[in-house]
């Protein structure tokens, strides 16, 4: 199969899921892609990007050329590698499979999951909860029934290339930043401890040329429970992007 081709199987497979999205979940979810073959391109992207385009951005090379091949009694198998922390979830961890085009989709499905959340208005966590969430909606549904089960995990061993996403360690450096701030929003700080969602509401009062006011982060925890911190003046946003504030 040809990189045309490739590409071809993954934007169907995308369009698949926007469908699948919009008809049972949101009907204003959209999202576009960039296959990008440049092999310094290390890692792939999702999320809604600075121009507000919902789209993901990926890393076509390492995942067809370099990582994840394990040979086992001469078969080529794919091995599908997730974040440490959930990469053994039977649900969104790994799989093998033979079946290179498997390990492209379920690498969209994650990044489609990171557009989602943006979409829904969560950014917080990268993958925290409500990414989870929506990744083992799409794995369930349009990854985990097609696993070949003559494929059996147990038989092949971990791949030796043994690749480190460079910010593995994403989601704690967002909680730590986070948690930093904690006594200037007005929140405890243990007020990570579980997990926490932010409402989009915080950033469509915040925009350029706004007049200044006092904002408070209102904190919507999974149980439903809302957690209002104290007013503040915004002086940077929690994208961590600056607006222009005229006082
Ligand atoms: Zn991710």
């Amino acid at each position: 199969m040809n990189r045309k081709e490739i590409e071809k199987n993954c934007q169907q497979f995308l369009d698949a899921l926007i469908i699948f999205i919009q008809s049972n979940h949101d009907d204003t979810f959209m999202c576009y892609a960039n296959w990008d073959w440049n092999p310094s391109r290390a890692r792939s992207r999702g999320g809604i990007y600075k121009n507000g385009k919902p789209l993901i951005n990926m890393a076509m090379y390492p995942k067809v050329y370099e990582a994840y091949q394990v040979y086992r009694n001469d078969k080529l198998v794919f091995h599908y590698r997730e974040y440490t922390s959930f990469n053994d979830d039977q649900m969104i961890g790994q799989f093998y499979t033979d079946n290179l085009i498997m390990t492209l989709k379920a690498l969209i499905c994650h990044e489609v999951a990171h557009v989602w959340v943006r979409h829904d208005g969560y950014s917080m966590i990268a993958h925290g909860f409500n990414w989870k969430k929506r990744y083992a909606i799409l794995r369930e549904k349009h990854i985990n029934p097609y696993h070949d089960p003559a494929i059996n995990t147990q038989l092949y061993h971990k791949s030796s290339i043994d690749i480190k996403a460079p910010d593995e360690d994403e989601d704690k450096k967002q909680r730590d930043a986070f948690l930093a701030n904690c006594g200037k929003y007005g929140l405890p700080q243990d007020a990570l401890d579980s997990e926490f969602m932010f409402k989009k509401v915080i950033h469509r009062v915040v925009g350029w040329n706004t007049r200044a006011r006092k904002y408070y982060v209102i904190l919507k925890r999974e149980d439903g429970k809302m957690l209002t911190g104290e007013p503040y003046w915004v002086d940077f946003c929690l994208r961590n992007k600056n607006h222009a504030i005229h006082t």
